[in-house]
This record gives structure tokens, C-alpha cells and sequence, in this order.
């Protein structure tokens, strides 16, 4: 923990004299319960169990990492996480940190959940929204303000997923197998960051495995490298329900099992103790590590702080900021951005994701937001109601709620389905727990079923007959969580992920009118999150919202679709498809044939397919999920009085065949281990190796504005280890609109004993330029950033020619230097 914030102590010798104070008058059964968390924390509000010998109370947690949330009330929602990133403005991450730790204490949150800073190594994965990008040192640089913003409020972050987690897939059960360089190069940097920068309290473990051992219980990771090499002294948890072993979890440098104690517990720990296979000494550096933790931030003291309101209108502008500074305008052909208000007879909104808002991706951090603003609303207030038209269209998913009003009937004919419980995850034997239930709708999550199932380890039937009095093609829904589902219809399976491949988020299917269908819906729970709700309505109605969104998109000037992917087909514990739902990219095919003046707003947490629409549409603005207030600064860009100033985070190839982990992302010879064979050249790393052209290359985004680039000079030819050289270039704002550039710096090592990408990032500059204005910036380069790692080695920089690329994207670069490290 490492901290220049006046809300910390750091770890001192009169911190760890009251820890040992502590530890000498708690017995060893006292120690072992403090290792795994309470799991009815909804009740008691707190994850932690308290403990009296060094006065400190349970300490609460919350998600993380866009607004906390779980055992607390409604909170600022922000904009995805990789939207943060996009704005590559570090002055930002930093008052999102603070705006976050803010909202924790005022609900009393010590340990937020959050960030995460895996790296994005595929479209596809599910939780690309909740992290920072490709680039190692893009995510280092953002992840290292936001923790010390949210850890400046007194709140602990939780640096996570440790580590390699770059699918959802199957994320319980495979294993990343990477090479020692690749995992030190690309994998793990932004962990090491937060650790050595920004000085985390805590990190949480994945769930997936790396080179076969499950993280939570990983010597190489946790002791040797998070605990050895870069010291950490903070709190090692696992994610929920991940910890397999209490011997080796033990023993590998888990101190934390959450979200409660399976394995860390007495019954396990007491007799490895006893025969010598896990030390006191061992259970002694937990504890210590847990008391140390409360004691750097103060936590004996009460942590909520009433004075800040828990509808918090500061927090809601740093929202807004994001939104604003981390959509990325990705074309905008004849100028159509910015909108001309005077010149809008009407502007239609639609799409799935024009309202109600689609403001985060699914899954555990999905914030209940207390206050959300839609495009649509935006719009409405910018030009006012009469001017803006609107149609869903296509509704992917579905309030919650309305799950509840799709009825089916037992074979009796009473309401409802038959369920049979089953501890085992087979549908095997005979079930523990057999019942009528009321409908398809079991949102459990964190809750427990029933005291017969075991939710650790259980599968559940729903047997029941549709009967609907009109016949006709009907349209079914699902959404679960943490599971696989099978459903049939009649002889027809609708949705089927046994074998844990992604889900449709709908699917049609005709009934006769009376006549009795039987419905039969499986599920089975993997992790902790468990849900499932299953629910349909006529198509007919579903046509109708169609048919109404391209009528207003005929009758309008200018249409803004609002789509891609939403929390439903984008979130944790499943990966998504490339392309956008179908029948999104449906609407939006139709919509071009009837209206071309159609700019895309596209919502997904990163690149999407874009081969049979892109080259039609006026513009494209990325504004991935915009969080509560987005709707207001989507509204803000679009009309100009912001101008787009975001950079992708990612490189955005034409086919996701393109990207270099296409061959080594799934598990397909189905032996649950995926090699990493595309090793340190990913992302823009491997355009560069393979001279392909991505659509959009890293570091892309257009302004309202443009700027030239001018006479880089470097300070000195030579680099003398442990000194700092300084790149110095010239920006002027060459528009008529004040905007903002983020100016790239990239390196390539001219000599090299190991092969090396042709460049890397090695920093960046966000500066805000009136018309015509000049500005000088200097970007500091040390033997630091010129380092690879050789596994024979360790970390080197190698002496000789290194150039230097500056650079408006990977793909642009302007101008170029060199240097020589002595
Ligand atoms: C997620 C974590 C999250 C935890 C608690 C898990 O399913 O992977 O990121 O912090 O749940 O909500």
C-alpha cells in the first residue's frame, strides 16, 4: 500500500507493533474465521467478520468497478470502464476514482470491487466494458489514478481479475496457457502498476486458470511475483465461489476467500495445521494482511460519511465527463457531425438502445443508477420533444419485471410449472426438492433457493404446457446468469448452452392457438450468480415496435440508431458474438435502405462487426455504455458543444478472424486449455508484425477539429541509464473548434536480442487546444520504458538505437526520431 493521501497511514512500524498485539491474543480458531467472508452480507451489510482484538468492525464491500453497488443502495452509474480508457485522459481516471470512492463512503463501503484491468485480447469477451483495452500501458496508466483517486476517499480499490482473464467462455474451467514473456510483457503490467504505483489495498484472483493451476491458488502469481517481486503487502481475495483447495489455496498466498468460507475454514484448516502442512505463520500473514489493511485506512473509524448525499449530483458530472471525453467519433462523412439544430425539421432516435437507456454491460457490475438519462431524453431536452421522434425497434432484453407475466400451466392446469431441484449438476437421480412455482422468473443471484438445494452444486426441470388463446409465431426470452439452460418447446429446442457456448437472446417459435405446447426449461448452476428467468410474447407485437421505428426513421431529417450490444447480449459469464444481434443489425440494414442521413451510436464494450453497414452510414460514434447521464452527453457531442476528443483502446479489425487470438481464443479441442499462441504480438502489436489494415487502428478517433504535428526534437541523443530524456513536439489546433488530441508516443528497439513488436506505446498527452493554438509537449522516456523481458533475464533494456514514433493512432504516425540508450 503506498499512498501520498492525508486518509492513509502507510504500513509502519507502530502499524505492524498493533498488529502483533493483536495476533497474540487470538487463538488460532479465531484467526482461521476471519479467512473467508460472511456470505448473508445482504442482512448484516458487511463481507468481512469484525475483529475485536484490533478494533475493527466487519468492512463492507461493493462492486465496482462503474459504480457501487450490491448490498447498497441505488449509485452514480459511469460509463464503461473501457470508455475511461478511451479518453486516455489521466486527470479524469483520477476524479472517477475519487467520484467512486466518494459514492462508497457515503454508503459505508470500505473495499470496493474494482477495477478491473484485464486485457482485451478479443471482441468477444464479455467483460471487455469492465477493463481498460489492449494496450498494457494505456490500462497501467489509467488503473494507477484510479486507485489512488477512490483510495484518497478512504476506500480501498480491488485490483482484478489476477490474471489472464480474457473470455468468459467456459471461465471456470479453462486454463490460460501463456509463456513466461508474454505474461509479464501484456498480461501483467497493469497489475504490477497498481500495485507499485497505485498502490492497491487489495486484488481479487480470476476465475479462470492459468498454465493449469486455478488462480486462487497460484504460488508463480500470488507469492512469487504479486507478493515477492512487487512486494505487495495488501489483501489477496479470490472471486466469488473460486477457491478449490484450502491446503493449496493456503499455502499459494490466498488470504481472503470469498464470498465465504468453503475451504478456509476450521474443519480444513485446523488438521492441516495440526500436521504441520499449512504454518501458523501462514495463517498469522493473513490476518496480518486483513488488520493491516483496515489499519492504513482508518477503518476503525465509522466509514459511512453522512455528509455526502446519496443522490450526488458531483458524482453525476464526472459521469458526464467520461461520456463525453471517451465516445469515440469513428467517421462522419460530409460533415455531418455536428448537428446543425437550425437546420433539424425532426431527428428519430431509435434502436434498442435509445431508450430506456442502455447505460452499462450485464453482469456484476451492471449499477443500479439512481437517476438515468436516455439518448431519446437527451435529445428531447437539447431540441425539445415535438423535434424528436422515437422507436425502440428491437427489444433485446426485458425488464426484469415482465418475466413474471409469462404464464404456463402444470399438466393439473394449474398456473405455473413443475421444478425439481437436483444437488448434482446432471438432472440425476431423484430430485431433492420437488414444487409448483408460480412462473419462469428466478432472478436468485446471491440469495439462497431453497434449504434443501445446494446452490453451490445443483441443477433444476420446470415441466409445464404453454396454452395461449392466440395462435401464432411467438417470440421467447432468456436471461440467465451464472448457468447453462436448455429449453424445448413442443420437439423444438429453443436455446441450448449445455455445453457452455453462447446463448441467443431470443427466439421465435409458433404456437396453435388453445392448444397445449409442452414447455420444459433446464438449468444449471456454475458460480455463484445463479439466475434464470425465461418469458415470451407474440411477435406480433414485437413487429409492431419494428414497423414503428422505421417509420420514424422515414419521416426524419437525420436518424440516430442507437445499437449494437446491450447488457443482454453483452456481460459477464458469457462471451458475445462479433457481429451485433441479428436483429439489430437488421433494423439498422432497413433503416439505411428508407433514411442514408443514419449516424450509428454504438453501444458495446468494443469492436463489432461493421463489413455490411459501415461504408452507408454518415457517422459513427462509439459511446460503448455511456452510464447514467450519457444520454445528456451523447446529445452534448452530437450537437457540438463538446467536441470528441476520445481514442480507441483497441484495435478495431474487419473480421474478427483478423485479430491475432482468432486461432488460439476458444477452447475448441474441448481439453479446457487455451494457448495464448499469438504470445506479445496481439493487438496492434500484431498489425504491425503482419502489415494487415484494421478498419480502425489503436489510438483512432476523429475530431471536430483537426491538428498538425510539428518538430519533435529529442533532449539529448544518448540515454544514460537512470536518467529521464525528454521527447518535446508541437501541437497546434488547425480547425475553427476548440478540441482536445491525444498525442501517442510510441518506441521500437532497433537492435534486439529477442524478437520486439515495431512499437509499443510508451506514452501519451491529452491537451485541449483553442483555434490556432500552439502548444510544446513533452513526453519523459526512462530505461523503464524501453525494457522487455527475457526469461533467462529478467527485465532488460538493451543498449543501442531506439526510435521514436509520435503518432494521432498506430496507424498515423507523423513524425519520427531516435535516440540511444548507452
Ligand atoms: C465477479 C467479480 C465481482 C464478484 C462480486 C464475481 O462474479 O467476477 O468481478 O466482484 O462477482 O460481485
Amino acid at each position: 500500500m503506498k499512498s501520498e493521501n492525508p486518509r492513509f497511514t502507510l504500513p509502519s512500524p507502530e502499524i505492524e507493533h498493533q498488529i502483533a498485539a493483536a495476533l497474540a491474543v487470538m487463538t488460532l480458531e479465531e484467526k482461521i474465521d476471519l479467512l473467508g467472508g460472511v456470505m448473508d452480507s445482504v442482512a448484516v451489510g458487511g463481507n468481512t467478520y469484525p475483529i475485536p482484538a484490533a478494533g475493527i468492525p466487519a468492512l463492507k464491500m461493493a462492486d465496482g468497478p462503474v459504480g457501487v453497488h450490491w448490498w447498497c443502495e441505488a449509485s452514480t452509474a459511469y460509463p464503461a470502464t473501457i470508455a475511461l480508457a478511451a479518453s486516455w485522459d489521466r486527470a479524469l481516471a483520477r476524479r472517477v476514482g475519487e467520484a467512486i470512492g466518494r459514492d462508497a463512503r457515503a454508503r459505508g463501503v470500505h473495499i470496493l470491487l474494482g477495477p478491473g484491468v484485464n486485457i482485451y485480447r478479443s471482441p468477444l469477451c464479455g467483460r471487455n466494458f469492465e477493463y481498460l483495452g489492449e494496450d498494457p500501458y494505456l490500462a497501467a496508466q489509467m488503473v494507477t489514478q484510479y486507485i489512488s483517486g477512490c483510495q484518497s476517499q478512504g476506500v480501498s480499490t480491488t485490483v482484478k481479475h489476477y490474471a489472464v482473464n480474457f473470455q468468459e467462455y467456459d471461465r471456470h474451467h479453462v486454463s490460460s496457457d501463456i509463456d513466461e514473456r508474454t505474461l509479464r510483457e501484456i498480461y501483467l503490467p497493469a497489475f504490477r502498476a497498481a500495485v507499485e504505483e497505485g498502490g492497491t489495498g487489495a486484488l481479487m484472483t480470476s476465475y479462470n486458470l492459468v498454465n493449469g493451476v486455478h488462480c486462487s491458488e497460484h504460488p508463480h502469481l500470488i507469492k512469487e511475483i504479486l507478493k515477492g517481486e512487487w512486494g505487495f503487502d495488501g489483501v489477496v481475495m479470490s472471486d466469488w465461489v473460486s477457491t478449490y483447495g484450502a491446503e493449496s489455496a493456503a499455502n499459494g498466498g490466498l488470504d481472503l476467500e470469498m464470498p465465504h468460507a468453503l475451504r478456509l475454514n476450521r474443519e480444513h484448516l485446523l488438521p492441516a495445521v495440526r500436521d504441520g502442512r499449512v504454518s501458523v505463520a501462514t495463517i498469522d500473514d493473513k490476518v496480518r494482511r486483513l488488520i493491516r489493511l483496515a489499519l492504513c485506512f482508518g477503518w476503525r473509524q465509522p466509514q459511512q460519511d453522512t455528509t455526502i448525499p446519496l443522490v450526488d449530483e458531483q458524482t453525476a458530472t464526472v459521469a458526464a465527463e467520461v461520456a463525453q471525453a471517451g465516445s469515440v467519433l469513428l467517421r462522419n462523412e460530409g460533415g455531418i457531425l455536428p448537428l446543425d439544430p437550425a437546420c433539424l425539421r425532426k431527428v428519430a432516435v431509435i434502436g434498442p438502445s435509445a431508450h430506456p437507456p442502455m447505460i452499462g454491460g450485464g453482469g456484476s457490475a451492471y449499477t443500479p443508477p439512481w437517476r438515468a438519462v436516455s439518448i431519446y431524453e437527451g435529445m428531447c431536452e437539447a431540441l425539445g420533444a415535438e423535434r424528436v421522434s422515437f422507436g425502440a425497434g428491437v427489444n433485446l432484453g426485458r425488464p426484469d419485471e415482465s418475466f413474471k407475466h409469462s404464464t404456463s400451466f402444470t399438466a393439473q392446469g394449474e398456473v405455473g410449472a413443475i421444478a425439481e431441484y437436483f444437488n448434482n449438476v446432471e438432472l440425476a437421480g431423484a430430485p431433492v426438492l420437488t414444487r409448483r412455482e408460480e412462473n419462469l422468473a428466478h432472478p436468485w443471484y446471491d440469495r439462497p433457493i431453497a434449504p434443501e438445494v445446494d446452490k453451490a452444486h445443483f441443477s433444476v426441470r420446470w415441466t409445464s404446457v404453454l396454452r395461449e388463446a392466440h395462435g401464432g409465431v411467438y417470440r421467447f426470452y432468456q436471461q440467465i446468469s451464472d448457468g447453462e439452460l436448455r429449453v424445448r418447446v413442443g420437439d423444438t429446442v429453443l436455446f441450448d448452452s449445455w455445453d457452455g457456448k453462447a446463448l441467443p437472446a431470443d427466439a421465435a417459435f409458433s404456437l396453435e392457438a388453445d392448444e397445449a405446447t409442452p414447455l420444459i426449461v433446464e438449468y444449471r448452476g456454475i458460480g455463484f450468480w445463479n439466475s434464470v428467468q425465461i418469458g415470451w410474447e407474440p411477435d406480433e407485437a414485437v413487429q409492431q415496435d419494428y414497423q414503428a421505428a422505421l417509420d420514424a426513421a422515414r419521416d426524419a431529417d437525420v436518424v440516430l440508431f442507437c445499437g449494437g450490444h446491450t447488457r443482454w447480449s453483452e456481460g459477464e459469464g458469457f462471451d458475445r458474438s462479433f457481429a451485433m444481434p441479428e436483429r439489430v443489425e437488421k433494423l439498422l440494414l432497413d433503416t439505411l435502405a428508407i433514411n442514408p442521413n443514419t449516424i450509428v451510436l454504438l453501444t458495446a464494450g468494443g469492436n463489432v462487426d461493421m463489413r455490411r453497414w459501415l461504408d452507408r452510414v454518415k457517422g459513427l460514434l462509439h459511446i460503448w455504455y455511456p452510464g447514467q447521464e450519457g444520454g445528456r452527453a451523447v446529445a452534448d457531442l452530437l450537437l457540438g458543444r463538446v467536441n470528441p476528443s476520445g481514442k480507441l483502446p483497441a484495435t478495431f479489425e474487419t473480421r474478427w478472424e483478423d485479430r491475432s487470438s482468432f486461432s488460439s481464443y476458444h477452447n475448441e479441442d474441448g481439453d479446457k486449455h487455451v494457448r495464448l499462441a499469438d504470445g506479445i504480438f496481439c493487438g496492434y502489436r500484431a498489425v504491425d508484425r503482419e502489415q494487415t489494415t484494421p478498419t480502425f487502428p489503436f489510438g483512432f478517433g476523429l475530431s471536430y477539429t483537426t491538428f498538425a504535428y510539428e518538430n519533435l526534437t529529442i533532449s539529448a541523443p544518448l540515454l544514460h541509464r537512470g536518467e529521464t530524456l525528454l521527447a518535446r513536439v508541437e501541437v497546434v489546433n488547425t480547425g475553427a473548434r476548440a478540441g482536445a488530441e491525444v498525442v501517442q508516443l510510441y518506441l521500437g528497439d532497433d537492435i534486439t536480442t529477442l524478437p520486439r513488436p515495431a512499437k509499443e506505446l510508451k506514452g501519451f498527452a491529452k491537451i485541449f487546444l483553442q483555434p490556432g493554438e500552439r502548444q510544446t509537449v513533452e513526453i519523459p522516456i526512462t530505461e523503464r520504458e524501453l525494457q522487455f523481458f527475457d526469461p533467462a533475464k529478467g527485465w532488460v533494456a538493451e543498449a543501442g538505437r531506439f526510435t521514436i514514433l509520435i503518432g494521432a493512432s498506430a496507424g498515423d504516425i507523423r513524425l519520427e526520431g531516435s535516440f540511444e540508450l548507452e
